[in-house]
């Protein structure tokens, strides 16, 4: 493919046009739907118009009312992915920590995270996703697959999100953890969050890039009984959509399988239609080399989050088992996908060689804009003629060459979020180092108060 092309017919006067000169682009893939990864970084030009990308080439001239940056030196990059976050832990930091010791995941869970999930009403969890996509687009993260909970405030939760993700500029794929644990009162109210989200996303009108997409989402299988999975399996089934969930994050999915009489977690979910094509799980800490291929048959993702893995002591996922559809995800830790690479990376080393290496980093990296790619229908990871104009402005001083070759060492050591200038999504400039933050800090200090509080009431 050459390095000069058109996007084809050109879009309508009224669409903002930009020239980026001289830039150093770094892309991971071509802009065909179906084309293999291939990282390629060239100097030259980009044109925006609208939200994409409609020309790429050397020596571009400016056309009539076009603003053009300058970008000597600077370099460019697609928008960071994140395959699974939790944006309703935003306020979590700092919060009280529980008086006895955590010695179990389910500890974690019915200490921190479900007393939190309880606590937050509508205003935090719009708060959340504000000043948590604020973190990300910080991180150059363009766009988050969203995991999101609160048991307090489900109805319209999604759609909070949406307005908070929205009023940064991201895009995101958003889901409710359906679950069991309040009962079957709030187990219908999260199955209907996620049927009324994506029944909204499905009446409106296509017509250009997608800003949110939709998942069905599921906590985990040991807060699932078997009817509750048979109805989200439904669900999939009615929007051809898959599951996004977290599975065998440790042994305690397996653990209390065995305990309630059920079958095997992977068993569960197959046996209910939820092994459906790109359906998303998560962790995959106790999973055996079967269900590995199982998942890799089924065609499914499964996302790995090292650093929330070592933080709560569940064990190491084997990375080097994964399907090939495989990618990163930060858990709510926060939305730095350079680091959860780091992470991944240095743990695969750890104890020797590992078995992971630039390769399998590499593997991973790249796997965040392939499931980009299916889910939302568009090119992401390519900075060619007709993609989305997604991408991060890097302007520190660079003291190595970046090459097609060692991408991925840039990565690994040299992009930090504060070598970032700006970063644009559809081809609009959505931060710019410097801005302000999009809420008061106080504010947004004393709803976390609050929440907290209210955490200490419901434990
Ligand atoms: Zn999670």
């Amino acid at each position: 493919m050459s390095d000069k092309e058109s996007a084809g017919s050109p879009p309508s006067a009224q669409e903002h046009s930009l020239l980026l000169k001289n830039g150093i682009i770094l892309d991971y893939f071509p802009v065909a739907m179906d084309a293999e990864p291939d990282p390629r970084v060239v100097r030259g030009d980009l044109r925006i118009k609208g939200e994409r990308v409609v020309e790429r080439g050397e020596d571009l001239q400016p056309q009539a009312g076009e603003e053009v940056v300058d970008l000597s030196g600077v370099t460019l990059l697609p928008g960071n992915i994140n395959a699974h976050g939790h944006l309703y832990a935003t306020l979590a930091a700092g919060m009280p920590q529980p008086t006895a010791p955590l010695e179990t995941f389910t500890d974690i869970l019915t200490e921190v995270w479900w007393p939190l999930d309880r606590s937050l009403d509508n205003e935090a969890v719009y708060l959340s996703a504000l000043a948590g996509g604020w973190d990300a687009v910080r991180c150059g993260t363009t766009m988050i697959f969203d995991h999101h909970a609160s048991l307090a405030a489900v109805g319209g939760s999604l759609d909070r999100i949406e307005q908070g993700l929205g009023e940064i500029g991201l895009r995101g794929c958003l889901c409710y953890e359906a679950t069991d644990r309040g009962g079957k009162g709030q187990r219908d109210m999260t199955l209907e969050e996620n049927e009324r989200y994506l029944m909204k996303l499905a009446e409106q009108r296509p017509g250009g890039v997608p800003r949110f997409r939709g998942l069905v989402g599921a906590h985990a299988s040991f807060t699932l009984e078997d009817k509750t999975l048979k109805l989200l399996g439904d669900i999939c089934s009615r929007y051809d959509t898959g599951l996004h969930i977290h599975l065998a994050e440790g042994p305690t999915d397996r653990e209390v399988s065995r305990e309630r009489g059920w079958k095997d977690p992977l068993e569960r979910l197959e046996e209910n239609g939820l092994l459906h094509p790109g359906s998303l799980f998560v962790h995959g800490v106790d999973l055996s080399p079967l269900d590995m291929q199982s998942l890799e048959d089924h065609r499914c993702w499964l996302v790995h989050c090292g650093r929330s893995n070592m933080n709560n002591g569940v064990g190491r996922a084997p990375v080097d088992r994964f399907p090939s559809r495989c990618a990163l995800g930060t858990d709510g830790l926060d939305d730095n996908l350079w680091g959860e690479l780091r992470a991944t990376y240095f743990r695969g080393n750890e104890g020797g060689r590992g078995p992971l290496g630039h390769q399998g980093a590499a593997r991973f990296w790249l796997g965040n804009y392939r499931l980009a790619r299916e889910v939302f229908g568009e090119p992401f990871g390519s900075l060619d003629a007709g993609a989305p104009a997604d991408f991060i402005v890097l302007d520190t001083f660079r003291k190595t060459p970046l090459a097609g070759d060692n991408w991925l060492s840039h990565l690994l050591f040299c992009f930090h979020p504060w070598d970032i200038a700006s970063v644009y999504v559809g081809g609009k400039r959505i931060y710019t180092r410097g801005d302000a933050p999009p809420a008061d800090a106080a504010f947004l200090q004393d709803t976390a108060a609050r929440i907290w509080k209210m955490m200490e009431m419901r434990k």
